[in-house]
């Protein structure tokens, strides 16, 4: 094989990084303190318009301490959808609690609200201003809203709904940098505590790095505190929890200072890339393009389109993966639902319609935002190939 490979959504620096990172080594301040660090996070908090936003080491970190800062206890449910990236699923357990999959909506592929509603009103009761699920007896504590792919899920209804049960919202924006809705509200300030990811195969990258959004002060100092091993003393070695080495490090933070000043270029780079992949696909009558999500200005993420297919469909799906990768083109399935993965099967599933058969028909194409003209041009018509020739 000749062709260079066209990797599926990698880091692309053209911004002030080189210079931040060189501050950072010429200073000596390349661990986890340094101006950067504040510099960043009062950047986004700026961006997405939050009280308050707190640095980490990871968008999974973040996620971690979300529900530590919400109060969590072991046994206790939150509700996931069952098709995201498996963080928010892994941070549920690391506090010992029990995820309870949601389906998503066929419409966006977003966690279906509609199902979680319905969840709530069949099998669950309020009791002392305490949602219990009844089947289990266990109370349900919280909701994590994954908006997928640089779309956003139905917030607002999720966050009246959890209003109406007790429930705390914690949102995971990882996808989400840049997405607003609903009159140009940021994804991750409509619940109680919102999650960033900044790893290197977002929209904008740290090389590594989270941040947690949130309006409630005390969360935010608690969410600091946590993640700094819990420590109560200047001088001394006086720990008052069990805390975490969570911090992001004043380098990660140059980097991800350095993406924040080119987002709006990211973004509509990514729009760019949307739309060709989007006006390309729609010559394909048995394919379903990625959906657009009502009052949604999404940043497409990875676009994504699913095969209409119903024969084999998953057979077929694998040998366009394959031959797209023999072509060098790294494309991707979606997210495999997590209920079905090993360490979650003995998890409650609720309902479930449509995770799987979109996973199946998925294929994510490559969408950094570095690519070029003659890369988008690649991908098209090896895909078209593939795809005349009926996989
Ligand atoms: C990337 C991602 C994360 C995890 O972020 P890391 O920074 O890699 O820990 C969490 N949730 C979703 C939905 C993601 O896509």
């Amino acid at each position: 094989m000749t062709n260079k490979k066209i990797p599926l959504s990698e880091p692309c620096l053209f911004g002030n990084e080189w210079r931040y990172v060189k501050e950072c080594l010429d200073s000596g301040w390349i661990a986890t303190s340094g101006t950067f660090i504040r510099r960043f996070e009062e950047g986004v908090q700026a961006y997405v318009d939050s009280p308050h936003a707190v640095g980490v080491g990871s968008g999974t970190a973040a996620l971690h301490l979300a529900l530590l800062a919400i109060g969590i206890e072991p046994g206790e449910e939150v509700l996931v959808p069952t098709l995201t990236f498996i963080a928010p699923v892994n941070a549920v357990r690391y506090v010992q609690a029990h995820p309870v999959f949601m389906d998503v909506d066929p419409q966006t592929w977003q966690i279906d609200v509609d199902k979680v509603a319905r969840f709530l009103k069949e099998e669950c009761r309020l009791e002392n201003g305490k949602c219990i699920h009844q089947k289990t007896g266990r109370r349900v504590k919280a909701v994590i809203a994954v908006h997928l792919l640089g779309l956003c899920c139905k917030i607002d209804r999720l966050v009246a709904l959890a209003e109406e049960y007790k429930l705390h919202v914690i949102e995971d924006a990882a996808e989400g940098f840049g997405v607003r809705y609903k009159k140009g509200r940021h994804v991750g300030t409509f619940g109680d505590i919102g999650t960033l990811s900044f790893n290197g195969n977002k929209l904008m990258s740290a090389g590594s790095g989270g941040m947690i959004l949130t309006s409630n002060s005390e969360w935010a100092e608690k969410i600091r505190y946590l993640a700094t091993q819990a420590k109560d003393d200047p001088y001394e070695f006086i720990h008052g929890a069990v805390g975490f080495n969570y911090r992001l490090t004043n380098v990660h933070a140059a980097i991800g200072l350095a993406q924040l000043e080119t987002i709006g270029e990211r973004i509509l780079k990514k729009r760019r890339i949307a739309a060709f992949y989007h006006e390309g696909l729609s010559q394909f009558a048995d394919i379903t393009r990625m959906p657009q999500v009502p009052d949604c200005e999404a940043t497409y993420w990875l676009y994504t389109f699913l095969l209409k297919d119903e024969q084999n469909v998953y057979e077929k799906r694998k040998n366009i993966l394959k031959q797209l990768h023999e072509e060098g083109i790294m494309a991707r399935s979606l997210f495999h639902p997590i209920h079905l993965l090993q360490p979650y099967k003995g998890e409650i599933a609720y309902i479930m319609e449509y995770a799987k058969k979109i996973y199946e028909r998925s294929i994510c194409l490559p969408s950094s935002v570095g690519l070029k003209e003659a890369d988008l041009q690649r991908v098209s018509e090896v895909l078209q190939k593939v795809l005349w020739k009926k996989y």
